[in-house]
Formats: C-alpha cells, sequence, structure tokens
C-alpha cells in the first residue's frame, strides 16, 4: 500500500522538502522538558535524525531527516518517557506555549498550559480541524505573543485577590496577519476549558479547510463570532481545572524569584552531544528540568543554594558559554528551505549573514527570519523581522530570495514592513544600517 504522509500528520509527522526524509514534531508542554526526557530525544535523534535537533518558536522540539519506517519506532521511543508527537501537526490543538520563566504568576502558568494540552491532545472531539490551532498561556501583556494566537489565556488577579483570566481569540500570522482581540475579561478559572472547547467545536464545525479561525471572524464579524460562541459556551458546565498538588515543574523558590541562567543556541539547532551536556547541568543545577524558550534558546530556572557561578561554569565548560554573536544576539529562525517544503531562502546561512553585518547597536535588538509568508519565526512580533516572500529566477535560471523588512517599535500591535522586496544584497546592506 502507498504510504500517505497526509494520513500521519496528526501524529505530528511532515514530510521534508527533500522526498523521502520525514520531520517528527514533539510536543513539549511550556517548553519544560525533563532530564531524562531530553537524554531520550537525544538518543531518538543520534539513531534516526543525524544527530541533531530543532528547538521551535513554541517550545516543541524538531527530529529531521526521519525515513518512513523510523517513524513508529522513533515515536516509541518517545513515548516511553511521556513525550507525544499527536497533534503536533496537522488539523489539531498543537502545543500550549507559556509565559517565560521568572515572571510572576509563571508556577501558574505551567499548570495552566500543561492541563490545557492535556485535555485537547489525543481527543478526537478536537482533531480533524481545519487547520492548526494554537494556544498560550501568558502573565502579561509584555511580549505580544497572545496577539497570535488562536486562543491566549492572560492571568490577572480579581477584584477580589482570586486569580482570573483574560482571553484573547483570533489571531494569527501567515499571508494574513490577524491580531487577536479580548473576548473575556477577568473570568474564572472554571470557565477556562469550556470556552476552549466551545471556540474549537465552533472552528471545527464552521470554518473551511485549511482556514484557521481569524477566517470565521473576518467572514461574520467579530460580533457575530462573539454571539456564536457564547450561545455555545452557555450550555457546556463549568470545569474545575483540578489542581491538585498544582507545583510548577522547574524552580520557582519565591514566585518571580527564581534564579535564571540561558544557553544561547543559535537559530535552534543543537547537536545531540549538546542536549546530553544541557541535560545533565539540568539534572545537577537546575531540578532536572530545562526550558525551550520562545527564542529557540534553553533556559535553567536554578536550583535554591545552587551558587549561579557554578552553574555558568558547568555551561561554559559544556561549550555554551554564550561567548559568540550567534550564541548572544536574540535571533529566531525557521527551518526555511533547509529542509521546509514551504521554504523560499536558507534562513540559517541568511541568518549568519546576518549576524555578520548587524552593527553594535544591532546587538541589543531582537531577530527573526522566516523562510517564507508562514512567518512561523513571529518576525512580526521582532524588533527587526524579515519575511521571505518570494523566489525569482534570473537570466541564468537560477533562483533568488526575495525580502521584506520589518520593525516594531515598541510593544502594541505588529511590526510594519519597512523594505519590500528587497534581494539579499539589498537586505543585508539595510541590516548594516539598522540602529
Ligand atoms: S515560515 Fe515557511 S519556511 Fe519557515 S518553517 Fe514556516 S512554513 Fe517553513
Amino acid at each position: 500500500m502507498t504510504f500517505d504522509p497526509q494520513s500521519v500528520r496528526i501524529d505530528g509527522v511532515y514530510e521534508q522538502r527533500q522526498p523521502g526524509n520525514f520531520m517528527l514534531r514533539i510536543k513539549v508542554p511550556a517548553g519544560i522538558i525533563s532530564t531524562e526526557q531530553a537524554l531520550r530525544v537525544a538518543e531518538t535523534a543520534d539513531r534516526f535524525a543525524g544527530g541533531s535537533i530543532h528547538l521551535t518558536t513554541r517550545g516543541s522540539i524538531e527530529l529531521h531527516w526521519l525515513k518512513q519506517e523510523d517513524l513508529a519506532p522513533a515515536w516509541r521511543m518517545l513515548a516511553s518517557v511521556g513525550l507525544t508527537t499527536r497533534g503536533a501537526c496537522g488539523g489539531a490543538v498543537r502545543g500550549v506555549v507559556c509565559a517565560v520563566p521568572g515572571d510572576a504568576g509563571y508556577g501558574t502558568a505551567q499548570f495552566l498550559a500543561r492541563r490545557f494540552l492535556t485535555h485537547f491532545t489525543n481527543n478526537p472531539r478536537f482533531e480533524g480541524l481545519p487547520k492548526k490551532f494554537k494556544i498560550g498561556v501568558f502573565t502579561g501583556y509584555g511580549d505580544g505573543r497572545h496577539l497570535i494566537q488562536d486562543l491566549s489565556v492572560v492571568l490577572r488577579e480579581g477584584d477580589d485577590g482570586d486569580q482570573r483570566y483574560d482571553v484573547w481569540v483570533a489571531g494569527g500570522l501567515g499571508r494574513e496577519p490577524h491580531s487577536s482581540f479580548l473576548l473575556e475579561e477577568g473570568i474564572a478559572g472554571d470557565r477556562l476549558l469550556p470556552l476552549a472547547e466551545a471556540i474549537i467545536t465552533i472552528y471545527r464545525e464552521l470554518v473551511p479547510k485549511p482556514k484557521r479561525l481569524k477566517h470565521l471572524v473576518r467572514e461574520r464579524g467579530r460580533e457575530e463570532f462573539v454571539g456564536l460562541v457564547r450561545e455555545r459556551v452557555a450550555v457546556i458546565p463549568s470545569l474545575a481545572l483540578g489542581e491538585g498538588l498544582a507545583t510548577p515543574l522547574t524552580p520557582t523558590p519565591a514566585e518571580g524569584a527564581a534564579e535564571r541562567l540561558t544557553a544561547g543556541i543559535f537559530a535552534g539547532e543543537l547537536s545531540t552531544k549538546g542536549v546530553a551536556a544541557l541535560a545533565e547541568i539540568a539534572r545537577q543545577y537546575a531540578g532536572g528540568y530545562m526550558v525551550v524558550t520562545s527564542r529557540q534558546d534553553i533556559l535553567f530556572c536554578l536550583d535554591a543554594g545552587v551558587r549561579r557561578d557554578d552553574a555558568v561554569r558547568a555551561l561554559s565548560a559544556a561549550g555554551f558559554g554564550n561567548g559568540s554573536r550567534e550564541e548572544r544576539v536574540t535571533l529566531r529562525v525557521c527551518p526555511g528551505n533547509h529542509e521546509c517544503k514551504m521554504g523560499l531562502a536558507p534562513t540559517r546561512d541568511v541568518a549568519r549573514a546576518l549576524i555578520g553585518a548587524l552593527g553594535e547597536a544591532g546587538e541589543d535588538l531582537s531577530w527573526s527570519i522566516s523562510g517564507c509568508p508562514n512567518s512561523c519565526s513571529h518576525p512580526q512580533l521582532a524588533d527587526v523581522g524579515i519575511v521571505t516572500v518570494k523566489s525569482v529566477k534570473d537570466e541564468a535560471g537560477e533562483r533568488h530570495p526575495l525580502f521584506d523588512l520589518y520593525r516594531r517599535y515598541g510593544t502594541e500591535g505588529f511590526g510594519v514592513v519597512v523594505r519590500a522586496g528587497i534581494g539579499y544584497d539589498e537586505l543585508l546592506e539595510a541590516v548594516r544600517e539598522i540602529e
């Protein structure tokens, strides 16, 4: 029987640009992975993925270069340490992203992100969606990530001092960026899952493939959309979050006060040797957990009593001294045409050239490069964003990418295009001039 790559998308599989090679994406709730899980990921990547992994801007982990026959054994190895790939691709609720470690409320956000992920993963009611459905849990509005999720939950304190939540919906980037809007303000925790269920089932019933939720809001208007959601959620009983121990996985000695340490990873590309070294550092200094950040770095929340200098030395000895520009600069990079079918540019090559070109002031800015208009690295949320918009042939038949350059000033809304359709040399020239 012929193998249809579409049929396994739901299990986190995409066919790569190179026929016969596959990417397997692992959902990591809130980006938090244990030492044991990371070591198993490294072992799996050594066996099937050429000895490297890719960290995504949603805190997921991708293994590339798997063959069809590798998919099931790799999946089994990951499942043995409680990692799932279910719903990491295709029409499903994707990995749930989370606030930054150290923010006040981070412990609650972690718990909630895990709760959402387990509630919506591997549940047939919430699979078979028209396209992806992205959820994020945040402790504030600083980095703007709430604007680009299909559903965002933002923690806030209620008037009575209790925990309350703002809910934003229908955000997304891609070819038609759409900023999310505030659907509910200050609701109680037991209304969160019913509200999410109502929105996802409406999405499944009313939106044609392969459109996102934002399409429904555009078509019907906000008022009608809000009416539909309120009508649906009214018949869904409250669902307690069932807090139980509700213990954060990472050390958070006093809320917001945990010491943090970051290993800068260029473009989210990490060797399995590097993964193993970082996993051991997590075991020794960070309570046995590390966090894949939205910047595609690895972050440690240090145990109480750990001397920061000791952890820094260990990190440096493992080859993560944050000494090079590639490690230091805040830069998000998608796989581009190195591996992705949709890619129009070799994003990692562009990123290296960019790092070489930027001036001193540029080092303090955040950067992002996407290999096509899908904008997976969220260029519209970086200080400087680069989107590959098309690829054109020259007279000799060679293809060249063209880019849009975005600037975002402040923390409101999306960045805007300041240079459109420029070639590679013009792009580097523009990067050199950025202050
Ligand atoms: S932005 Fe485009 S090229 Fe980059 S990972 Fe997403 S789909 Fe692929």
